[in-house]
This record gives structure tokens, C-alpha cells and sequence, in this order.
């Protein structure tokens, strides 16, 4: 493989751009607002840039990179050679059907189609294709550049070359693959989603307060962030959809969002991307939240 596509420039988006170019795969940066892939270019120099100060790249290896990225907003210029497209728009089931319809038509035949989806089922996805047995999950973890983890999600129809063939590539991105099975929330968020739920019911049953519930799992389980504030970081809007997605492939009540969070979501409060939920983020730093809020 040497063509890789990422449709989506936003969070995820760049950084799955920046850890194929630093391994200079040739990386087409796809999504439909230039001002998105404007800033992906800027965030991700400004990674790169990080790095050099850390001395663990050089100067030359950062415009290497940023060479190794084309940006697009026509989706079949940026899928014409592509050996494998990571999928990472927006979280949304109906427009992750209409890429995958498109890509379809549009990148070569023998190209894998993968999605970063937190929790679309990979077997929907692939249903909407011609090319099942080439549609496969590649999570990665925020933030990308950072975190080891790539969750390598097989759907029902997802061959066995196709898998090897995912998690050898994630070997070689310096990754660490883990192969798990297509049903709601994979592994990562099957687990992750519960314990945020039940963080947010604890603080609406007024157990304890904001820092008191991030104090204990961060101390008593050697989290290093709190179950409140890593909500705040994915986002408030991201955790309530993937728990509604939970909730409707189990039927099982358990995965039932706690009132609180679809509050906070409905005032807007939708974490750090909002200035604001569990902490407030208005001046730069994390600040606490009158109580009374939670209530
Ligand atoms: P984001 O909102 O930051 O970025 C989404 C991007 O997709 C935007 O730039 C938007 O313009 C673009 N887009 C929308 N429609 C498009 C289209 N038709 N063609 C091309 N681009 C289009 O979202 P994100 O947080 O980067 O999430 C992307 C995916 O990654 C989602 O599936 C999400 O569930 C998953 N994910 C997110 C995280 C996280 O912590 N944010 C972690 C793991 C996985």
C-alpha cells in the first residue's frame, strides 16, 4: 500500500493524516470545506513542529511530511489512486452510508474501504457496498499522533486478508492493533461509555461533586483523567450518541443516557469543543462548574 485516502480533516481526520505521512505513505486529505483542511494542514504542522522541539523528528522529516499531504474537496480526485480510505467524518449514519456508496463507485477496485467510526456498525456500512469483504473498522484513539491503540473492527463480511492486511499496516504506523468483532460500541466504547454514564449519575444523584468523582478514578484507579473530564474531551454530543447507539443494538436499558447528560447536550453544554459541561474552558484553563448546574 503506498495511496492512502482520509475523508474528514477535522479531529480525527488529521491526525490519521499526519501518522500515514510521517511513515511517508503518499496521504490524500479529503473533506467538503476548505476552511477544515486549511486548518488540518495548520494543526498538524503545528504537531510536527512540537516534535522537532522535542528532537525526536528533524526539520527535514517535518517538511518530508507535510510534502507527503494533497488536500482536496472533490472526493474522486482525492479516491482516483487509493489503495486504502480511512473514513473519519462527521459521526453520523446517514452520511457515513452516502461516503461508502461514493467511495464505492469512485476508488479502484481493489481498494480497502475502512471507517473510524466510534460505533456505526461496520456491517451496515458495508452492506451499502459492493465490496463487503473490503470493509473493515480501523479505530484510532485521540489523539491520534499520541495514543498506541487501533482497534481493528471486522464486520460480518470482512475478509481474512483484509484484517491481516489492516493490522500489519497499523504495526507499521508504530501502533499497536487489537482484532475485535462488529457489535455496538466494539470493545473500547462498550466499556468506556457505561463507566461515563455512570459518572454522570452519580454527580445527578448528587453522590459527589465534579472533582470529587474525577479525584477518585484518577487516584483509586490510576485513570489519568477523570470519567467527567475525559467526557468533556470526546465531547458531550459524541458520548450521548454512542450511548443511544448502545442502547438501540442491545435494547437493554442499561446503556440509558442519564437525563443530565441529555440536558447538558440539548443547553449545548457539549464540553471543551464548547467552552463548556462538566468544567468550564472559557479562559484557557479548566475551571469548575457552579454545582448547582448538575442538579
Ligand atoms: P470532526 O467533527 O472533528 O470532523 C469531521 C469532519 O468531517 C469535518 O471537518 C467535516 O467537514 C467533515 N465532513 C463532513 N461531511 C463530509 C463529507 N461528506 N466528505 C468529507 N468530509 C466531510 O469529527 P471527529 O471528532 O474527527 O470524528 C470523526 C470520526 O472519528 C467519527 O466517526 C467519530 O466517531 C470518530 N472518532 C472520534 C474520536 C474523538 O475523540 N473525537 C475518537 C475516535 C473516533
Amino acid at each position: 500500500m503506498k495511496n492512502i485516502t482520509v475523508i474528514g480533516a477535522g479531529t480525527m481526520g488529521n491526525g490519521i493524516a499526519h501518522v500515514f505521512a510521517m511513515k511517508n505513505f503518499n496521504v490524500s486529505l479529503v473533506d467538503i470545506s476548505e476552511t477544515a483542511l486549511e486548518k488540518a494542514i495548520k494543526t498538524i504542522s503545528r504537531n510536527l513542529d512540537r516534535m522537532v522541539q522535542k528532537e525526536r523528528i528533524t526539520e527535514a522529516d517535518k517538511t518530508q511530511t507535510l510534502a507527503n499531504i494533497t488536500t482536496h474537496t472533490d472526493m474522486e480526485k482525492g479516491v482516483a489512486n487509493s489503495d486504502l480510505v480511512v473514513e473519519a467524518a462527521t459521526e453520523n449514519v446517514d452520511l457515513k452510508l452516502k461516503i461508502f456508496k461514493q467511495m464505492d463507485e469512485l476508488a479502484p477496485a481493489n481498494a480497502i474501504l475502512a471507517t473510524n467510526t466510534s460505533s456505526i456498525s461496520i456491517t451496515k456500512i458495508a452492506a451499502v457496498t459492493n465490496r463487503p469483504e473490503k470493509v473493515i473498522g480501523m479505530h484510532f484513539m485521540n489523539p491520534v499522533p499520541v495514543m498506541k491503540l487501533v482497534e481493528v473492527i471486522r464486520g460480518y463480511a470482512t475478509s481474512d486478508d483484509v484484517t491481516n492486511n489492516i493490522m500489519e499496516l497499523s504495526k507499521t504506523l508504530g501502533k499497536v492493533p487489537v482484532e475485535v468483532n462488529d457489535y455496538p460500541g466494539f470493545v473500547a466504547n462498550r466499556i468506556l461509555m457505561p463507566m461515563i454514564n455512570e459518572a454522570i449519575y452519580s454527580l445527578y444523584e448528587s453522590v459527589a461533586g465534579v472533582s470529587e468523582i474525577d479525584t477518585v478514578m484518577k487516584l483509586g484507579m490510576a485513570h489519568p483523567m477523570g470519567p467527567l473530564q475525559l467526557a468533556d474531551f470526546i465531547g458531550l454530543d459524541v458520548c450521548l450518541s454512542i450511548l443511544k447507539v448502545l442502547q438501540d443494538g442491545f435494547g437493554n436499558p442499561k446503556y440509558a443516557p442519564c437525563p443530565l447528560l441529555v440536558n447538558m447536550v440539548t443547553a449545548g453544554k457539549l464540553g471543551r469543543k464548547s467552552g463548556e459541561g462538566f468544567y468550564s474552558y472559557a479562559h484557557g484553563t479548566k475551571e469548575l462548574v457552579v454545582a448547582s448546574n448538575f442538579a
